[in-house]
């Protein structure tokens, strides 16, 4: 883009510098144009050097809503803000900051005008070089142009990031940084923990723990889960023993990934990992909308599994694509209900008739049931009212390291959590069944 105007202002770019010293990291660069869109008719009314005022003034409110970016008055009527982030929605937070910070109207010589914006942006690997990004964030700002949105949202670049992330996630296994999390799943009637499951964290040396929503979509949508799933196949074989030997002898449930469930390289590893490992007592966390991509292959990959001993859960129940044609066909043995419907259970009229209706399918079904999101006593003893098998949330434990689960387990401390259940159990239930 060409620079008609340039404003000298200092490059504040500590914080890419910062970045570009880590090379385990998620940061991205984000480019976002801010053009005037009615330049001329501010020009027309206040003059060439009215419009230039206007100007200064976005970018000085530019500099002073975007921590450490670099903000340059690039083209006639066009600024540039380039800054360095590590959140996943760094484009979308980015374009919103810029829109909100230009919005108000300019009093200039004691008379106010309105600003009206076009952006674009676009988001890409840091150390790309910044060409490219402008390049996207350029034809972003055309497709805003053409109306399209008035705030448009380029992803050309994420590809690039996606493949970073998943570069990086590699790194930190080569160098030992992930770690599995356990959370246990209780079983509402026999009051015992007879699973949990495992969820994966990266210990990031700069960021601690980094939860798994930061980078699991992203090597999702690269396709390359099947490495971070192999180890956790295998660090939740090796705890499981750990926890054996301590005298807790429990399934251990993993989250598997839409596009491994078609893949035929994957069941074959598995099935070569579960021969190795005659102990290894596992269960997989799929979610319909996996199944439904492509469903024969996932079918046929399932039931490979569950006669190898691994017991399939349908995961995250409610919250995506549900069909109860496949329902059917799954040789699933639990259903658990997503947290969507179990966080606001008490509090919602129709939750608990969804819940209650979720309950009797999946027992029809001949499936154990297993409530996500249990955060309450309140929501506990509804739950085992409405013959909810087993009940799994922060309630009882939040997921946590293994040597904390093992204090848990001995100490059997999530009898805290259930033995107020009962207190509590008649007059919910007395209120519900009213509803
Ligand atoms: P998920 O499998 O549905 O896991 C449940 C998520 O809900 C976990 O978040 C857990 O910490 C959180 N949670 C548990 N109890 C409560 C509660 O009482 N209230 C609320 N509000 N939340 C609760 P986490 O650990 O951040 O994992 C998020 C998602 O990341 C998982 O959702 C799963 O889809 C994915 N994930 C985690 N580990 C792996 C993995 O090893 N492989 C794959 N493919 N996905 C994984
Ligand atoms: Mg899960
Ligand atoms: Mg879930």
């Amino acid at each position: 883009m060409a620079s008609l105007h340039h404003l000298a202002l200092p490059r504040r770019l500590n914080g890419k510098r910062a970045f570009e010293q880590r090379d385990v990291s998620l940061a991205r660069q984000i480019c976002v144009l801010v053009q005037l869109h009615n330049y001329n008719a501010l020009r027309r009314t206040i003059d060439v050097a009215g419009v230039r005022r206007v100007m200064s003034e976005l970018v000085a409110r530019l500099v002073a809503s975007v921590p450490d970016a670099s903000v340059e008055w690039s083209g006639r009527d066009v600024i540039e803000v380039q800054f360095v982030s590590d959140r996943p929605d760094a484009l979308a937070d980015g374009l919103t900051t810029c829109r909100r910070s230009c919005i108000a109207s300019m009093v200039i010589d004691d008379e106010g005008h309105d600003v009206d914006l076009v952006l674009g942006g676009a988001i890409g690997p840091v150390g790309r070089g910044s060409a490219l990004l402008i390049e996207e964030a350029e034809a972003a700002l055309a497709e805003a142009q053409s109306g399209i949105s008035p705030l448009a949202r380029w992803n050309a670049g994420q590809h690039d990031v996606d493949d970073a992330i998943a570069d990086a996630v590699d790194l930190a296994l080569d160098r030992g940084q992930m770690m599995l999390h356990y959370q246990p799943k209780v079983h509402v009637r026999r009051q015992a923990i007879e699973c949990v499951e495992a969820l994966v964290r990266w210990n990031h040396p700069d960021r601690g723990l980094v939860a798994p929503t930061e980078f699991i979509p992203a090597i999702e949508r690269a396709q390359r889960m099947e490495r971070l799933t192999l180890w956790t196949i295998a660090q939740a074989i090796e705890d499981q023993r750990r926890l054996r030997a301590a005298g807790h002898d429990l399934r251990v449930f993993i989250n598997i990934s839409g596009h491994l469930l078609a893949d035929a390289r994957f069941a074959q590893l598995v099935g070569e990992r579960i021969a190795a490992a005659p102990d290894a007592r596992l269960g997989f966390e799929v979610t319909e909308t996996s199944v439904i991509r492509d469903p024969d292959r996932a079918i046929a990959h399932l039931q490979q599994f569950d006669r190898i001993g691994i017991s399939i859960s349908i995961d995250d129940y409610g919250a995506g694509l549900s069909s109860l044609a496949y329902l059917k066909q799954l040789p699933a043995r639990e259903l658990k209900i997503d947290k969507l419907f179990i966080t606001q259970l008490t509090s919602s009229n129709r939750d608990p008739l969804i819940v209650r209706s979720t309950i009797d399918l999946a027992h029809a079904l001949d499936m154990e049931v297993v409530a996500e999101g249990v955060e309450s006593h309140a929501a506990l003893a509804l739950l085992s009212v409405m013959g909810c098998d087993m009940v799994q949330g922060y309630l009882i434990s939040r997921p946590v390291a293994l040597d904390v689960l093992l204090t848990f387990l001995t100490e059997d401390r999530f009898r805290d959590a259930t033995q107020d259940m009962r207190a509590s159990f008649t007059r919910l239930a007395a209120t519900w069944k009213r509803a």
